[in-house]
């Protein structure tokens, strides 16, 4: 059995691809915020050197293996000490490099890259497939801009349910109604998130500038009706301080999710935000009472509410649970 030391998912066997490059990681969950390991810099969609990926993430597993913490990743609420096999494969997949998007979401900074060019990324899951990269497991998360807008998603999507590959996690706005996506929650190997951030028309319209409340929610309850188990199908909401942080909004989030009939939903709160205020704390604990409240009113109505990232690192500064 293998010596056991501190690592992650995504240290062992993670992918990111980004619009500009193939990162370590996509979760800023470290102290170093905004500090992202680029494994392939100036990225846009060549064929990649396995090899050579392979050595440099070897780089980084070796610096835990002797006991040490990779420096951008100092502080990360997913390092765990496990025996980690030496497999060099690729498990954990993050798909973020898709810019076209159909909503404008204010916290979203999707907007102001809309001078890059997207590059194809199916190439790339084609050539790891072919070469047995790829294993079973996940999660494979495909996320933005907004995966149902863009072109190469359902074949990407296809590929995956073809080979078997479970734990296909798609973030997706919902405001568009996609039908691979509802193959693979009859199957259950997808799941979804959507994040609405809101339970009423008016704010949903102010975050994602968009007037889709009815539709959104229309789509989500479509998705819960065709999927294999009801986790396979949760919402978000995201906290914005001065947006959507009042009780009133939280509650009709849960009712929305009662009504609709989701099951599991999510708690976090905006990423600037938050980072912008952790270090004098103002606010956290309103933003503590409100995620209290929000718990209360799940519970009420039988739905499981998680506190996830940043909220959960507001919940560890103030030393509650
Ligand atoms: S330890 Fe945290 S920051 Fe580092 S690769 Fe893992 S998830 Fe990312
Ligand atoms: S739905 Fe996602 S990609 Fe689109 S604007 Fe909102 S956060 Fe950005």
């Amino acid at each position: 059995m293998n010596k056991e030391y501190l690592s992650c998912d995504i240290i062992e066997y993670g992918f990111d691809a980004q619009t500009d490059a193939i990162n370590l990681c996509c979760r800023i969950s470290g102290d170093s915020l905004g500090e992202t390991f680029k494994l392939i810099p100036d990225y846009h969609g060549e064929k990649i050197d396995w090899n050579d990926f392979f050595e440099k993430k070897q780089k980084i597993r070796d610096i835990h293996k002797q006991g040490e913490i990779f420096k951008p990743c100092t502080g990360c609420l997913y390092l765990r000490e496990e025996s980690w096999d030496d497999e060099k494969c690729i498990k954990t997949v993050n798909i973020n490099n898709w810019i076209k998007c159909n909503a404008d979401c204010v916290y979203c900074n999707r907007s102001s890259l809309k001078n890059i060019k997207e590059y194809k990324i199916f190439p790339v899951f084609k050539d790891m497939i072919e070469k047995n990269l790829l294993k079973k497991g996940g999660p494979i998360t495909i996320s933005g801009g907004e995966p149902t807008v863009i072109r190469e998603f359902d074949k990407l999507l296809n590929l995956f349910l073809k080979n078997n590959l479970t734990n296909i996690k798609v973030l997706t706005n919902a405001i568009k109604y996609n039908k691979t996506i509802e193959r693979g929650l009859k199957n259950g190997n997808v799941n979804i998130l959507v994040s609405t951030d809101s339970g009423t028309k008016e704010t949903y319209k102010k975050i994602k500038r968009i007037n889709k409340h009815y539709q959104v929610w229309k789509n989500i309850k479509k998705y819960a009706e065709t999927s294999k188990y009801p986790e396979l199908v949760k919402t978000k909401f995201i906290i914005i301080p001065g947006l959507n942080d009042n009780k009133n909004e939280l509650f009709e989030f849960i009712k929305q999710n009662s009504i609709n009939s989701i099951k599991y939903t999510e708690l976090d709160l905006e990423i600037s935000w938050f980072y912008s205020h952790r270090e004098d704390k103002t606010n956290f604990e309103a933003i503590y009472e409100l995620y209290q409240f929000a718990r209360q009113k799940a519970q009420e109505a039988s739905i499981i509410l998680e506190a996830k990232d940043r909220m959960l690192l507001l919940l560890q500064d103030l030393n509650k649970d």
